[in-house]
């Protein structure tokens, strides 16, 4: 490929801060949130104008909708997106499991009180281009906004990117699953104008079940989720493909709904499913925002024809951004594997616990039973670089772990890890890597985190 060259620039320095988080998904805002409560200085940028990640900005609404009640779950930040969200009336009883569904619209005013009440400065609309390196540490992140390119000075750096950006760009080995094997990408959408109590009386003739995923997707499970009620739907996609309305040959149509609100909303409808892309590709992303729409077009004009309620509903509207869900990670310190999420792996430098869900990769195992693993440190540590922390899905692991660690809550839990880890490091004189475990389990406690 052809290149060029960028001139050096001088840029001012907009703010200087002990920790500075990069990303406000639900692994980023655990980071900040929890650093600050640990009593360390800290600054949360974030590329778009909402905190939230993936929850807001793509509308992922289910944070826990693998919990049953034998499940035993996390403790800590990632349980308050709940118990804060319902508090606010900004969530729903989420129809599979005994969880909330969080309004991805509210929630975005949710986060913005939360930030500001926590102490955290908070800046949006600002995209980190670069990083400053000295002697294997990070002292700063550049970012791109509208007024042009500015750093932020920082003691330790938190990269809850989603996509390990700062680690690449900081040289710390990443790994990326081959675009043909990458998870699926998603536009998702929303309706209004649903019947709801028609629909759910549909739902109530027709159930449908994890073992109808199967349909579309090629999915394994361990034979006890099989049976069980799933918010799924495919026969709607399936007529319309008899009837021409949906071309026969695509297969990416169909998958699961969630609330549905007393006034006719159907939010979070995660019904287009899109493989062979790289969320890290700018070409591919602009295929398949423009690819994701058109499918989800054809998918409401089918619900409209063969989803009894659906028949006068419209778009609401798309999520601000493509739904990724699998791109780089750290080869950290320790990379969980499929053998630890499916054995209940416990570790010495465990920071929180997950329970056994795993959804990804051809495979969905649900905790309908007390198992669960520890989330290791290790994991969130990346090689070379000594005061930089990954937290969210990019951490250190197989295809498997991270279709368990991937899910909203298990990445609260690295994050809550992470910001506690770079406040004691602060507060310490250490570095990330050398960071006294016991403190920052003895912290992680103090904040109501499970870890054993
Ligand atoms: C369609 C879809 C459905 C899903 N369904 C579920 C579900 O039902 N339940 C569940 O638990 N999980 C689900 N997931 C997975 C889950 O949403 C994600 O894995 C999770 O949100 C990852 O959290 P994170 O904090 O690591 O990253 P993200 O939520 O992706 O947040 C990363 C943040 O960093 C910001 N950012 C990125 N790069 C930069 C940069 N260079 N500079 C500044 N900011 C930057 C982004 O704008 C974003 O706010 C789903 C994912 C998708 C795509």
């Amino acid at each position: 490929m052809k290149t060029i060259n960028i001139p050096a620039q001088t840029v001012p320095v907009y703010a200087e801060t002990d920790v500075l988080v990069v990303g406000s998904g639900p692994g980023g805002l655990s980071a900040a949130i929890s650093c600050a409560r640990a009593g360390v200085e800290t600054m949360l940028v974030e590329r778009y104008g909402c905190f939230g990640g993936n929850l807001t900005h793509v509308g992922v609404e289910g944070i826990a909708w693998y919990r049953r009640p034998e499940t035993v779950d996390v403790e800590g930040i990632g349980i308050e997106f709940e118990t804060r969200a319902k508090a606010q009336n900004a969530s729903y009883d989420e129809p599979q499991s005994t969880s909330q569904g969080i309004n991805s619209e509210l929630f975005k005013v949710l986060a913005d009180n939360w930030v500001q009440e926590e102490g955290i400065r908070p800046l949006l609309h600002a995209t980190a281009v670069d990083v400053l390196i000295e002697d294997d540490k990070i002292t700063g992140v550049v970012f791109q906004s509208k007024e042009g390119r500015f750093a932020v000075l920082a003691k330790r750096v938190i990269d809850a990117t989603g996509d390990a950006d700062l680690a690449k760009m900081a040289g710390a080995p990443v790994v990326k699953t081959p675009k043909e094997q990458m998870m699926a990408v998603t536009v998702m959408f929303s309706c209004s104008g649903v019947d709801k109590a028609r629909f759910l009386d549909y739902v109530n003739e027709n159930p449908m079940s994890y073992m109808d995923w199967g349909k579309e997707w090629a999915i394994t499970t361990d034979g006890k989720e099989d049976d069980l009620f799933s918010p799924y739907l495919d026969e709607p996609f399936e007529q319309a493909r008899e009837k021409g309305l949906i071309p026969p040959g695509l297969k990416t149509i169909g998958g699961t709904w969630s609330g549905i609100s007393d006034r006719g909303d159907a939010t979070y409808l995660n019904m287009v499913h899109m493989g062979g892309y790289d969320g890290t590709d700018v070409f591919d992303l602009t295929r398949a925002e423009i690819e994701g729409r058109r499918q989800a077009m054809l998918a409401i004009k089918a619900l409209n024809h063969f989803a009894p309620g659906f028949e006068n509903a419209g778009l609401r509207n798309f999520g601000m951004t493509l739904g990724i869900r699998d791109t780089r990670k750290i080869n950290g310190r320790y990379n969980l594997t499929e053998k630890d999420v499916r054995n209940q792996a416990r570790f010495d430098d465990a920071i929180g616990i997950f329970p056994e869900f795993i959804d990804g990769y051809g495979l969905l195992i649900l905790p309908t039973t007390g198992r669960y693993f520890h989330v290791p440190y290790g994991a969130l540590v990346p090689r070379k670089i000594d005061n930089l922390l990954v937290a969210g899905r990019s951490i250190g692991g197989d295809q498997i772990s991270h279709a368990s660690v991937r899910n909203m809550m298990c990445c609260t839990v690295a994050g809550q890890g992470a910001g506690v880890a770079a406040a004691v490091s602060i507060k310490k004189n250490t570095t990330t890597a050398d960071v006294s475990l016991s403190c920052v389990q003895e912290e992680l406690k103090r904040q109501g985190v499970r870890i054993i």
